[in-house]
């Protein structure tokens, strides 16, 4: 079987990113990619460092879960993972960490809603928050897809999150703007209580920074 080498590497800087951006902490949360033409998955290994990860210590697994690379075992998340993929499509990474902004409305079961430009650009609304789901079986995997809207973000009551994208460094993204996002609305609302952005403002701000914002090639 080929193993995607290129999507190894991405997930493992997805891995190395969420460390270095101080999202995770020890073993706690992972990060994963799709080969959707192999059929093939790859995610970080169970309770290893993040600043002892190798890409050759990656775990690669089919959708079903059965390990075809790796000498390790895979993340105890990989069920959720793979919850996902099996029926998100347009999903080729994800993340799951329980930084402590983004954690701390997850605590209280609190979605964010859009109190922010940041959160219209990045999120398109109000980042939602699933109810408490139990690790076993796909009960996680199950809350997170309900809730999930337009928001490449999903809180998890109690836990922490979730994010996803295109690829896994697009869900990497995701994850350090959350974060970033989280921590300004925990000091607002510690001023006062802020009022959410309207929704036609949520909405040309999100079509703006997905069709006019960055570089574009000119030729
Ligand atoms: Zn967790």
């Amino acid at each position: 079987m080929m193993i995607p080498e290129r999507l190894r590497r991405e997930v493992w800087e997805a891995n190395l990113g969420i460390y270095r951006a101080g999202l995770v902490t020890m073993h706690s949360g992972n990060a994963s990619g799709i080969d959707r033409r192999r059929g093939l998955v790859v995610i970080k290994p169970s309770g290893m460092d993040y600043d002892k990860l190798r890409p050759s210590d990656l775990v690669v697994t089919d959708l079903e879960g059965r390990q075809v690379a790796g000498k390790w075992r895979p993340s105890v998340d990989l069920r959720h993972h793979l919850y996902l993929y099996q029926r998100c499509p347009e999903i080729g990474g994800i993340i799951h960490t329980h930084s402590n902004y983004a954690t701390s409305f997850a605590m209280l079961g609190r979605p964010i809603p859009a109190y922010l430009t940041a959160i219209a650009d990045e999120f398109g609304g109000e980042i939602p928050c699933a109810p408490y789901a139990d690790n076993a079986g796909d009960h996680l995997g199950e809350a997170v897809l309900k809730a999930m809207g337009r928001a490449p973000a999903v809180l998890l009551a109690h836990h922490g999150a979730f994010t996803f994208g295109p690829t896994p460094r697009a869900a990497f993204k995701a994850a350090v703007m959350l974060e970033d996002v989280a921590k300004t609305c925990h000091l607002g609302l510690l001023l006062g209580q802020p009022q959410p952005l309207p929704p036609e403002e949520v909405r040309k701000w999100y079509e703006r920074y997905h069709t006019a914002y960055g570089q574009r090639r000119r030729d």
